[in-house]
């Protein structure tokens, strides 16, 4: 186990309380404190977007996110984290939430990066004219438990380009009157009288979420304290599944997982693990060449 950054301290930047489940999870696993600089604005560098999930754009803007909490407080060990909502990146039609944590260490020269699919996230929205339509929306969204964020449907022409602060959303809204009050407003001022009417992602806003976000900063917290066997860096952990048992009939590889490869963030050293129960061989009907 490392113990390198035991008494440490690293930046987490953060507007959304993160600091309350990621703390916990890298003092316990580390002894690595963790504070939040005050007055950093993570916002500035995107807000949610519902395309593919796609690991490596949101691994750069978690790095630069994490840099703005270390230059801010002038520590060289920082941590951020970043969620994505979209198209679930193996299941067809299904949503999911990519979560991915980074911890970036400027005294050895590290990056450390954990990631999970987060399936239970509900993100989902609604387009109604009175709060009255929303009876099977709100309990779908676990509302009041989780906020929602309120705006109008359409607006199009050209006058709201120079406007725009009319048109903005009202956001982290979490109780039925104040609902009732943010579907009126939005629905006059939109060209079609219309409210749209979204979950609220932000962490703080949406315990669904900060429970993935709990459960990744352990995941990250455990690959942090595993050591390189080689040169015994921190931050050893599984990067992609190894190849495919082979097939009991042709040898070929089939489509059961084998194990993973593991690989060291410093060295580049690399090991395979197998994964429980071991077997040596797959059937044939999970072959692509024998069962097509
Ligand atoms: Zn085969
Ligand atoms: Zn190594």
């Amino acid at each position: 186990m490392f113990e390198g950054y035991r008494g440490e301290t690293a930046a987490l930047a953060t507007m959304h309380g993160k600091e309350t489940v990621i703390a916990p999870a890298m003092l316990a696993h580390l002894g690595l404190n963790v504070m939040t600089p005050a007055g950093i604005d993570t916002d500035a560098l995107g807000t949610f977007t519902g395309e593919i999930l796609r690991v490596g754009t949101m691994r750069d803007v978690a790095i630069r996110k994490a840099r703005i909490g270390m230059r801010a407080s002038g520590l060289r060990l920082g941590i951020a984290s970043e969620g994505s909502f979209g198209p679930h990146p193996q299941i067809p039609f299904f949503r999911a939430g990519l979560e991915l944590m980074v911890f970036v260490d400027d005294e050895r020269h590290l990056i450390i990066t954990e990631a999970l699919i987060a399936e239970e996230i509900s993100h989902d929205e609604a387009v109604v004219v009175s709060a009255s339509e929303l009876e099977p929306f709100l309990p779908r969204v676990s509302f009041p438990n989780h906020a929602l964020v309120v705006a109008p449907n359409l607006t199009a022409s050209p006058w709201w380009k120079l406007h725009p602060e009319r048109a903005r959303s009202r956001k982290g809204i979490v109780s039925y009157d104040e609902l009732v009050d943010a579907v009126d407003r939005a629905g006059r001022i939109s060209e079609d009288g219309r409210a749209r009417i979204t979950t609220d992602l932000r962490a703080h806003m949406n315990p669904t979420r900060m429970r993935a976000i709990a459960r990744l900063a352990s995941l990250l917290a455990v690959r942090i304290a595993t050591e390189c066997p080689q040169c015994h860096a921190p931050g050893f952990g599984r990067v992609r599944p190894a190849l495919g048992l082979p097939c009991r009939d042709c040898g070929e590889e089939s489509t059961i997982p084998s194990g993973d490869i593991l690989r060291c963030v410093a060295c580049e050293h690399e090991r395979e693990q197998r994964r429980l129960p071991i077997c040596e061989f797959a059937e044939p009907g999970e072959c692509p060449r024998c069962n097509p």
